[in-house]
């Protein structure tokens, strides 16, 4: 094969060869006939431009058989009774793997299965590509030839070029029968079960919504090339006007920082992109089908690049032609529309604002491709106990707008489109479950306290009053992480002391003289206000936040301390610091506080009864010297979230990077361990508030390197107080010491079968 002239579209140039191919392809599916003979005509076209000796196309069957369809070059008895299994042959492997495969000498390779009625037998050179429409295989393009030759880097991209357009073709009904068109729907309909990472548990279903919601169905190709242009065009303009919209209103923006505005932009005008899309629509696509065309081309491009940067543009390609998409289906704003009764959102990423901007009462679950357990928005999730899985990547592609989606959070599994038998078993699993908590809240008066006499005390985390509930269904001890600067995220403008005082207030009136520890607004990191001005900042979380912004700039602290000490007037007051890193900072924030203190006795109003002060330790720098912290502080809280991805060097929102880093790893367990007893020989006994804690394993961990408080995820209060009542500390702690020095990555797997042994997480999770 040697593909003259055909080069994909790539780079800018309009490439003469595909789009003659391309036009050439639409011809065939305008031709008259029947759906055989447009089929065959088809391959035909393909195998003489590419200028192959065989062209096959293989579709996939809804009983997950592959069956030759048509071809030019083989036997035409072979059509529709060659068939081969997903996994069976080159061609199965091709479907398999959902990777093009390419090979000088097809007879010898180790998958190679032999088809008689195909008269193959010549051909050595084989190349198959998968033909891939919303994640799924849909089939097999295979071109042959007889000479034995390695297909070269740009025929294969110029047939994967030809296998996305045809896979949109299969989809679209305009060239298989209505029947076929019915089988292609079955198999892109079928129920479908995908594993992700459990993050937030429980059992939630409704209608996928997408965060950005795909095109609706479109026509393939163009009746008038001219209108069609002209269409295109319209959208494009739309479309940077409406980046460049959104980029002038940056500061009421709540769902897209601007660096991301910034990349849009460029991309928007991007000069290279308009060609490639002109040349398609050229070669007779419609303008839709342009769009898709060139981005399946783009991601096949930047999906194989090493640079994580060129990955991540690929993420911003794909959120534009998603734009445009919408843009050419008339929905003039794209806005983000209101969520119907029970939906599931779907989403790659997504960041804790905007889950706080949709309407909770119709939000039953998260579907997330790539973000992680420690990510703000899977801690607001879990705040708010909605389901929530991730870890799917490319894989949420498999769900469609609409689509009945039922999440399970405990597994991390998700049901697209789930038969009546899966809705019937999660809806019982459900009730299950409920009743599970009903058994949790009996115990709930239960004294938290291990099988050998210590105790623990076990807190909630909150940052709503929505939160505080909670407090008294899990009988927790108080709030031992109030995360106000939800309240600062959640609006369009930094909120007045007059509505901190409010909320500050009414949680204190819910929590009925429970302690609550607000943490004062660690704003930064992925943590920033849509009305904030974004600072540019190479890496945010290691930036000008938490108590570094708090000190430089106390316009924002000292209403915040004022709402605080106002709300607590005559009971107590546990305030803490979050990013502390030395110990002068804690100085100026007490300053802070002194004069704020003042403030209130100047103005003769009441204070609190007493005020207490604590630094979060969330830095290794805090943590290893946290003797410095000496007669500073009257508390502290381990952030186990942010100390872990300090101490890994790993970015907690990134899912890729934190399953590598377990925090049952035999370091960072003795690095705590000597924080602990740092903070012990000071005087103060720390807690921990990490996410980390809401695991069983970890859980035990923490109270074996010494950990006598607490403060978890709501839904966590009441599986962690039965692991406590069955957990002997001592002996937990003499078997962890004994393994700080080993060369493991992590003592998961063996102290998991350590607790189990001892019946531990049988009596947290089993009940
Ligand atoms: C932490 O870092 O562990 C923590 C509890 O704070 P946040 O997750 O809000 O950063
Ligand atoms: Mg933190």
């Amino acid at each position: 094969m040697s593909i003259e002239n055909t080069r994909p579209p790539h780079g800018g140039h309009s490439d003469q060869g595909i789009t003659v191919l391309l036009r050439r392809m639409h011809d065939a599916v305008a031709r008259e006939g029947s759906a055989q003979d447009r089929l065959d005509h088809l391959t035909k076209t393909i195998a003489s431009h590419v200028v192959a000796d065989v062209c096959s196309i293989y579709l996939r069957r809804p009983d997950d058989i592959l069956e030759l369809y048509s071809t030019e070059g083989l036997n035409r008895e072979a059509v529709h009774r060659t068939r081969l299994g997903i996994g069976e042959g080159l061609v199965g492997l091709v479907a398999k793997n959902r990777r093009p495969l390419v090979t000088d000498d097809a007879p010898h390779h180790p998958a190679f299965a032999y088809r008689p009625e195909t008269g193959e037998d010549p051909f050595s050179s084989f190349l198959g590509v998968p033909l891939i429409r919303s994640g799924k295989t849909l089939g097999v393009l295979v071109v042959q030839n007889r000479a034995a030759r390695r297909y070269a880097d740009e025929e294969v991209e110029a047939v994967q070029a030809v296998a996305a357009l045809l896979a949109e073709i299969a989809a679209s009904g305009e060239l298989l029968s209505r029947e076929e068109t019915a089988v292609v729907g079955e198999m892109l309909h079928r129920p479908e079960t995908l594993q992700g990472v459990p993050i937030v548990a429980g059992i939630a279903s409704g209608s996928a919504v997408f965060l950005q919601p795909p095109a609706p169905k479109h026509k393939v190709f163009a009746s008038d090339v001219g209108a069609e242009a002209a269409r295109l065009e319209e959208g494009l303009t739309a479309l940077r006007a409406s980046v460049d919209a959104m980029l002038a209103e940056n500061k009421s923006l709540t769902d897209v920082s601007r660096d991301v505005l910034e990349a849009y932009r460029l991309f928007a005008y991007d000069r290279g992109w308009k060609e490639r899309l002109r040349a398609a629509v050229f070669s007779g696509l419609t303008a839709e089908a342009a769009v898709e065309q060139v981005k399946t081309e783009n991601r096949t491009r930047l999906g194989q690049a090493r640079d994580p940067y060129l990955r991540e543009r690929m993420h911003d390609l794909d959120d534009l032609a998603h734009r445009l998409l919408r843009l050419l289906s008339g929905d003039k704003n794209g806005a983000r529309r209101a969520l119907g009764v029970d939906t599931v959102l779907v989403a790659r990423v997504m960041g804790p604002a905007e889950l706080l901007e949709y309407d909770r009462q119709n939000l039953k679950g998260l579907v997330l491709g790539e973000v992680s357990a420690t990510s703000h928005v899977a801690i607001v999730a879990r705040a708010l106990k909605i389901p929530m899985v991730t870890g799917l990547g490319d894989k949420i592609d498999r769900c469609e707008e609409g689509d009945f989606v039922v999440i399970d959070g405990d597994r991390g599994e998700i049901h697209i489109r789930p038969t009546s038998d899966v809705i019937e078993t999660f809806r019982s699993r459900r009730e299950l479950l409920s009743e599970r908590q009903a058994e949790f809240a009996k115990e709930r008066a239960l004294p938290t306290r291990t099988s050998d006499g210590a105790d623990i005390t076990v807190m909630i985390n909150a940052g709503l009053v929505l939160d505080m509930p909670h407090l008294h269904e899990t009988g927790a001890s108080g709030v031992g992480l109030f995360r106000t600067e939800l309240q600062f995220l959640i609006g369009n403008a930094l909120p007045s002391v007059a509505s901190q005082t409010a909320l500050y207030r009414e949680a204190l009136d819910l929590a009925d003289g429970k302690p609550i520890v607000f943490r004062t607004a660690d704003i930064g990191g992925d943590k920033m206000a849509a009305y904030m001005e974004r600072m540019s900042e190479g890496n945010p979380a290691m930036g000008w936040r938490g108590l570094r912004m708090a000190v430089d700039r106390p316009g924002m602290i000292r209403p915040q301390l004022r709402a605080l000490l106002a709300a607590a007037a005559d009971r107590d007051l546990h305030i803490m610091f979050p990013m502390v890193t030395l110990a002068s900072e804690i100085d100026d924030a007490r300053a802070l506080m002194d004069r704020e203190i003042e403030r209130v006795q100047r103005r003769g109003d009441a204070l609190p009864k007493r005020i207490f002060i604590g630094a979060m330790i969330e830095t290794p720098a805090a943590a290893w010297h946290i003797g410095g912290l000496a007669g500073k502080v009257d508390f502290m809280s381990i952030g186990g979230n942010d100390l872990a991805q300090f101490y890994f060097a790993a970015d907690r929102d990134s899912e890729r990077v934190q399953r590598r880093y377990d925090p049952m790893n035999p370091g960072f367990l003795s690095f705590l361990k000597h924080a602990v007893t740092s903070a012990e020989a000071i005087g103060v006994a720390p807690s921990y508030c990490g996410e980390q804690a809401a695991d069983p394993v970890t859980a035990a961990a923490l109270i074996a390197v010494g950990l006598r408080g607490f403060s978890v995820p709501a839904s966590s209060v009441g599986p962690f107080k039965r692991l406590i009542r069955s957990l002997n500390a001592a002996e937990a702690e003499a078997w962890l010491e004994q393994r700080f020095g080993e060369p493991a990555d992590s003592l998961r797997d063996a102290f998991e079968a350590y607790l189990r042994q001892n019946g531990v997480l049988e009596a947290s999770i089993g009940g």
